[in-house]
């Protein structure tokens, strides 16, 4: 069945498909985690799990693509999630999703199989922190440096579950993202993978600012993106336009030096970025305002802000909790690359379980309040779903979306492709294919050139 023949209509896929689907198919269908880094699927898939946990807390402001996901494919995602939990042997599955969006979980529970509950979360951010869901769904604390498989649970994202349902009959060619912000018609779009940021905010009517700048992944933990022609690939959850003076923009402007030399002049100790840190409020020994107060040794890496390295970089010191508007997940991150790229490692670092029964629940930021204090709580909060695949004439499809190895290309110009051929597959390393997923093509066409890590295919006709 064609691939939009599946989305399109919305059909359940049958029953014997879905109980079939296997390791090999997901790894085919180039399933990667597609609401973070792109962890291939099929070995996250791999591990055994008592518990699978859907994360639809989608908590970067004004991002919508996951609860629109499932508004329109929720029995696909349910179907997918079964799947995964059949093949990582889980008993339980939860769905972790903001109490905000009640016609999502009615609509949830109306079809749900009884293994499977939904757990419904306050609206704070970063409620989709994975370490976070584990907690609120199971009440587990993932150790610091541990993964949440060394507590029996597998998370998968929403628009991975439903890919994991169709993984059998068609490979990762499309992909959702909500564009936002300043633009004419915030909405979520389905696109081919491979199309650019800029055809994608055209399709949302547009920016409405006049140098339009774009956060790509989201305001918290995404990246601001110069090149407006980057190309959309499996893990591209979202654009937030902002004007070039809004305040996120100018935060992500800031050089390192100025970030150290305000962040030694200004810290005053208060310690709110740690005592509001999730991950220390998990018990793990993350301390940002020890990472502050190293800047005035000069020696950010020494061992009393080795803790660094546990931080998971979601931003909320420096954009929510610090009362001077400092930097301290910037000078987290940087101690963290360079103690990995030293290779000094903490073992057995102090954890503190007990800390998130006694204060996590207490200090979750508000999204409205982090709305307000980046300055997003005017533009318009939603971002409904355009069903119908974006038309691209050209797209450029990467050899590298996922964590892993490049796909090496097995395509080449001139070459007529049809949607869902794979072009690239990950090398063979020890006689098996290194880490990594098979990338396809998003759209019948020719290949134009296949060029630093992008595969070009022209739409036919
Ligand atoms: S919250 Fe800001 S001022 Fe307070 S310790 Fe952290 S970085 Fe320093
Ligand atoms: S970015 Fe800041 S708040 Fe988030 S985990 Fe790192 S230190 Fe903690």
């Amino acid at each position: 069945m064609a691939a939009d023949a599946v989305i399109g209509q919305r059909p359940r896929t049958d029953n014997d498909a879905m109980a079939n689907i296997t390791k090999e198919d997901v790894y085919e269908a180039g399933v990667v985690g597609a609401g973070g880094a792109g962890f291939p699927t099929h070995v996250k898939l791999s591990g055994r799990a008592d518990s699978l946990l859907l994360n639809a807390a989608e908590c970067e402001p004004l991002l919508h693509k996951d609860k629109e996901v499932l508004r329109h494919y929720a029995d696909l995602v349910v179907e997918g999630m079964t799947a995964a939990m059949r093949l990582v042997g889980a008993s339980t599955g939860r769905i972790g999703i903001k109490d905000k969006y009640h016609d999502v979980i009615d609509l949830l529970r109306r079809n749900l199989p009884a293994a499977i509950d939904v757990v419904p979360l306050r609206d704070t951010y970063p409620a989709g922190d994975e370490f976070i869901l584990v907690y609120d769904c199971l009440g587990r604390v993932v150790p610091p440096g541990a993964i949440p498989l060394a507590v029996g649970a597998v998370v998968i994202n929403v628009e991975t579950a439903m890919n994991v349902a169709l993984a059998a009959r068609q490979p990762v060619t499309e992909k959702y993202l909500t564009i936002a912000g300043a633009v004419a018609e915030p909405v979520t779009l389905r696109v081919p993978v491979g199309v650019t940021l800029a055809e994608c905010v055209a399709a949302a009517g547009g920016a409405t600012t006049p140098e339009p700048q774009y956060m790509v992944g989201g305001v918290m933990m995404g990246y601001l993106e110069e090149n407006h022609n980057a190309l959309v690939d499996k893990t591209t959850g979202g654009v937030v336009v902002l004007p070039a003076e809004h305040v996120v923009v100018r935060r992500r402007r800031q050089d390192w030096q100025q970030i150290v030399r305000i962040g030694r002049s200004a810290c005053d100790q208060c310690s709110y970025c740690t005592e509001l840190c999730p991950r220390w409020l998990l018990g793990h020994p993350i301390e940002p305002h020890r990472a502050m107060r190293s800047l005035g040794f000069n020696l950010v890496g020494e061992a009393n802000v080795v803790g660094t390295a546990f931080c998971c970089e979601c931003n909320l010191c420096s954009l929510y909790s610090c009362p001077e508007d400092l930097d301290p997940k910037n000078v987290c991150t940087q101690n963290k690359r360079r103690l990995a790229a030293e290779k000094r490692r903490w073992e057995n670092p102090p954890f503190s379980p007990q800390r998130a029964d006694a204060h996590l629940e207490n200090r979750k930021a508000p999204m409205a309040r982090l709305m307000h204090k980046l300055g997003l709580s005017g533009f318009r909060n939603l971002g409904p779903l355009r069903e119908q695949t974006l038309k691209a004439a050209r797209v450029g499809v990467k050899l590298k979306q996922h964590i892993g190895s490049p796909c090496q290309p097995v395509v080449e110009p001139g070459q007529r492709v049809t949607k869902g051929q794979v072009v690239g597959r990950p090398p063979i390393s020890d006689g098996k294919p290194a880490l990594g997923a098979p990338v396809h093509a998003s759209i019948d066409g020719v290949v134009k050139s296949v060029a630093d890590g992008v595969v070009w295919i022209e739409a036919a006709g």
